[in-house]
């Protein structure tokens, strides 16, 4: 099947998975004529909804069962967080029926005109350095858009007839599994840390998935030259197979070798996309138009850059784009400063990796910490941060994985370990973080878990923090931002 060019008229298709990417998929073939039966594990009231939706559209819905092939099926459409294991796949694979994912389906239906992708993948930092690009692009006066993983079905952006120039689009690895034939004019890997292990099987397998963001690259493949992991993402970029001319082009925070963009005294310079690369570099923009400038965020904007450069945008506009770029909620966000105290909101910090970028950026810190671990050792992140803590505030249900590191690498800090799991929770863990700080302090609520333990997700956590915080303000010496 190859996609624009696919009769859809009749063909029986099954899209595993309701929610933000299957009920687009589910409604754009049905639209496209095919007959399309969702299928979901799960049959609560939101699905109860989305089902009622899809009906009303000649979509057949089967909820409480996702293991069963239904009879006749041509082709499966799966929303990514289906595991590779799920019984449904196997017996696609069995029956000899592929399965495409959400991202490989908009691949195959654009049209021959279509908008390039510029595409942005890694372990944290995809929503904001793919922001960053859609706001440089846009800089650059080109139509553009910031989409997929951030939260807009590719289905929809691709059928919505819109003429764009260029997509800044965002790839998880679970998408990139299932889309073998993406084939994007560039792509960046911005970092590779053990994350979501459960669903790929292992870090092998995880980086393998990632890597599949390079395959058939028409014009660059962005690395991080910075990064030290095993694999590296470098070595991602020489086991793809690209398109012939397509080039290697690393990031780093230090002075760039040719081929690369990165930072000479206080400004980002692009070494890669001028006429001498061996005696030339490009001033693209100084350290201070990035929002926040932490360093992992410098690594964020120095990625968006090369893609954007890769795609012939003026250094101007990297500038210009950089500076109107505006960090989203819960990404380091600064809440409030009261008694002296900052009080600064990083919930999106769902892992190890993300967490110790913030970790880095304070100076002394008061750390809230916990919730889900999904499988991660503590050791690295509480040894690296051991010398900037001024005390601890554990709460969520993996607390206690937290707290033994602490007391083997940061046994004189002294650590809360609250147990409610109450909606009371955050703000009694504020509460004790500001009784251990000091004026000068930050209060870091960075936790490296995830949050659905005690939360429906980052954001509501976020936001429990911050109304917190704000209860705390009033009255107080405070500032808000
Ligand atoms: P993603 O979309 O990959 O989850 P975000 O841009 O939403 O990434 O950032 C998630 C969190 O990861 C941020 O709150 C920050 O703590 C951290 N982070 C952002 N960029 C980086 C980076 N380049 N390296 C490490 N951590 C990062």
């Amino acid at each position: 099947m190859a996609g624009h060019q696919v009769n859809w008229d009749g063909k029986q298709i099954t899209v595993a998975g309701l929610g933000v990417s299957g009920v687009p998929a589910a409604r754009a073939l049905a639209g496209l004529g095919a007959r399309v039966t969702a299928v979901n594990g799960s049959d609560g009231e939101r699905e109860r909804a989305q089902a009622a939706e899809l009906q009303a559209l000649g979509v057949t819905v089967r909820l409480g069962d996702g293991d069963t092939l239904p009879e006749g099926a041509e082709l499966v459409v799966t929303t990514p967080g289906w595991k590779p294991s799920s019984p449904l796949f196997r017996a696609a694979e069995q029956a000899g029926v592929p399965v495409w994912g959400d991202v490989e389906l908009a691949w195959r239906l654009r049209g021959p005109d279509a908008a390039p992708w510029l595409a942005v993948t890694g372990t944290n930092g995809k929503t904001t350095t793919v922001r960053m690009l859609a706001s440089i692009l846009e800089a650059a006066g080109l139509r553009t858009a910031a989409v997929g993983n951030i939260g807009v079905s590719l289905i929809d952006v691709v059928l919505s007839g819109e003429p764009y120039d260029v997509l800044a689009v965002e790839l998880s690895s679970y998408q990139l599994h299932w889309a073998p034939s993406l084939r994007v004019h560039s792509a960046a890997v911005l970092n590779l840390a053990p994350d979501h292990l459960d669903w790929h099987g292992s870090m092998a397998a995880y980086a393998a998935d990632k890597g599949r963001i390079y395959e058939g690259n028409e014009v660059a493949c962005v690395y991080n030259a910075d990064d030290t992991a095993d694999p590296a993402t470098e070595a991602l970029v020489r086991e793809a197979d690209v398109v012939e001319g397509c080039r290697a082009i690393g990031f780093t925070l230090g002075p760039p070798a040719p081929s690369q963009l990165g930072v000479v005294d206080g400004i980002l310079v692009d070494r890669a996309f001028v006429a001498n690369r061996q005696k030339q570099a490009q001033e693209l923009a100084e350290v201070a138009d990035v929002n926040p400038p932490a360093p992992h965020n410098i690594a964020n904007a120095l990625a968006a850059a090369a893609l954007a450069r890769a795609y012939g945008v003026e250094p101007a506009a990297v500038r210009d784009g950089l500076r109107a770029f505006r960090p989203d909620a819960h990404r380091i966000e600064h809440v409030a400063d009261v008694d002296g105290v900052a009080y600064v909101d990083d919930s999106k910090a769902t892992n190890t990796h993300a967490a110790e970028a913030s970790l880095a950026a304070y100076d002394p810190i008061v750390w809230i910490a916990g919730g889900l671990a999904k499988g991660a050792a503590f050791d690295d992140l509480v040894a690296a941060a051991a010398g900037r803590l001024r005390g601890v505030v554990l709460m969520g249900a993996d607390r206690a994985l937290i707290g033994e590191a602490l007391a083997r690498h940061a046994a004189d800090v002294p650590v809360v370990d609250l147990e409610r799991t109450d909606t009371g929770a955050m703000a009694a863990a504020v509460r004790e973080a500001t009784r251990l700080a000091r004026p000068g302090d930050t209060v870091l609520m960075a936790p490296a878990c995830a949050s659905m333990d005690m939360f429906a997700n980052y954001n509501e956590r976020g936001d429990a923090f911050a109304d917190a915080v704000r209860a705390l303000a009033t009255g107080r010496d405070a500032t808000e931002r």
